[in-house]
């Protein structure tokens, strides 16, 4: 097919992490259909001017202002002639430029809100990936699209799966939109992570890189210790709340060690959807860059022979709490969410530094929980000055744990 002359234009959000550097494998393997206008990331100038190089993007963005001079000798050592800009309004630019079509947001955590809200805002393609902006400001987020007509497509594989399994008149934004298209439930298939057949006990003692180890995904730090504790489910359950309007009686979590149901859709007339596939990022991703049409991913063939056997399970809420703190902050909704996002993201990074045990992050994101009144959140301000609240208090609580 001869894309050339349609070629769109993306930024890309956190280009150096997992995400990030699949999303850009994947352009990288089909060149007509994208043009790289900006590629961002934290602290990492080496692999960002590396990446801007390849891709020949016109703006390499850091978000830690301190690392600009150091971007700018990265970019001259790779011969990169993208212009080097830095800080948090830099972050809002790689958006806003004006040529800019697609957004394809990739940041890790909180952090990634304000840009990821600022596409939604301006109308664009957004390839959502950063569950977390969408856990602490789902209606910001769906009110942001309905008022710009943003297309919102998702990248996180179970919500990917989910709008496969969706018929394409399906509209996240009407009120109805499950019920319009005969659904009754939504069930997101978990792995059950790297403990899932870990004794309680035993959990106390893992290590911040036995939490790492995913068995079937190759992901950042953040989220292979909430595939560990589950978190990383909860927050996908507040996920689909928000992307498909799903209530969270209609919202099902399943144990699936093998990770090739990537999750499935059940119908009022007893049929259930699922789609299927080996666990890869580069599919859902290449399934959102090149919708709705299909596009060379460089994945490795679903061999179902091979694979032999699909299993599934209800998860164990006692050893992994942190799924029932999710059901419940979705519940309560307002700020409950924030809460648990914060206490959560400093928790786990607690954990990751060896400050606290594995136990701990679920313990504390509940105690937090209990003790933060819930709020009315109408702004992205009101969402900062509660997300910094809840982690001034985790982090008191970490400190009261340390060893
Ligand atoms: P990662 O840690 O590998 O990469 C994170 C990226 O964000 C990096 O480019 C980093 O430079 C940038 N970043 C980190 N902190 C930042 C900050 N404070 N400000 C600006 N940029 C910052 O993470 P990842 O695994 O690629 O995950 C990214 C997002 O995608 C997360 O929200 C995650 O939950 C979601 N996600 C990841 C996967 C996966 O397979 N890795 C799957 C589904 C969803
Ligand atoms: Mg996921």
């Amino acid at each position: 097919m001869d894309h050339s002359q349609q070629r769109r234009a993306i930024t890309v959000l956190g280009a150096t992490g997992s995400v990030g550097e699949s999303t850009l494998d994947v352009i990288a393997r089909n060149p007509d259909r994208f043009e790289v206008i900006a590629l961002t990331a934290h602290r990492n100038v080496e692999d960002l001017a590396r990446h801007c190089a390849r891709f020949n993007a016109r703006y390499a963005v850091i978000s830690d202002a301190t690392r600009l001079e150091a971007l700018r000798s990265a970019l001259a050592h790779h011969g990169a002639t993208a212009e080097a800009q830095a800080g948090p309004q830099a972050l809002l630019d790689a958006v806003a430029h004006p040529e800019v079509q697609v957004v394809m947001s990739a940041i890790v955590g909180a952090a990634g809100l304000a840009p990821t809200l600022l596409a939604a805002e301006r109308g664009l393609t957004l390839l959502l990936a950063n569950k977390e902006s969408v856990v602490i400001a789902g209606q910001l987020l769906m009110d942001a699209a309905r008022t710009s007509g943003a297309k919102i497509l998702p990248v996180d594989s179970e919500h990917n799966a989910v709008f496969q399994a969706l018929p394409a008149r399906f509209d996240p934004l009407h009120p109805e939109a499950l019920a319009t298209c005969g659904v009754e439930k939504i069930i997101l298939t978990a792995s059950g992570g790297p403990f899932r057949d870990t004794p309680a006990a035993e959990l106390e003692k893992v290590t911040p890189e036995q939490a790492c180890a995913h068995p079937n995904w190759d992901m950042g730090r953040k989220i292979s210790v909430d595939s560990a504790t589950l978190m990383n489910k909860g927050l996908e359950l507040i996920e689909a709340h928000w992307l498909f309007g799903a209530r969270p009686d209609q919202l099902e979590v399943l144990i699936h060690p093998q990770s090739i149901v990537h999750s499935m859709v059940c119908y009022l007339d007893g049929s259930v959807l699922a789609q299927m596939g080996t666990p890869d990022m580069r599919t859902p991703i290449a399934h959102t860059l090149a919708w709705p049409d299909r596009c060379e991913a460089g994945v490795e063939r679903l061999d179902l022979a091979s694979a032999g056997q699909l299993s599934f399970s209800a998860p164990d809420t006692n050893r992994f709490p942190a799924l029932n703190l999710a059901y419940e902050a979705m519940k309560v909704g307002r700020s409950a969410p924030i809460t648990l996002n914060a206490a959560n993201e400093i928790a786990v990074e607690r954990f990751l530094q060896g400050a606290i045990g594995f136990n701990r992050i679920a313990a504390i994101v509940s105690r937090v929980l209990d003790e933060t009144p819930t709020e009315e959140i109408r702004s992205i301000e009101d969402i900062m000055q509660h997300d910094h609240r809840v982690r001034a208090r985790a982090l008191e609580h970490c400190a009261g744990e340390e060893r």
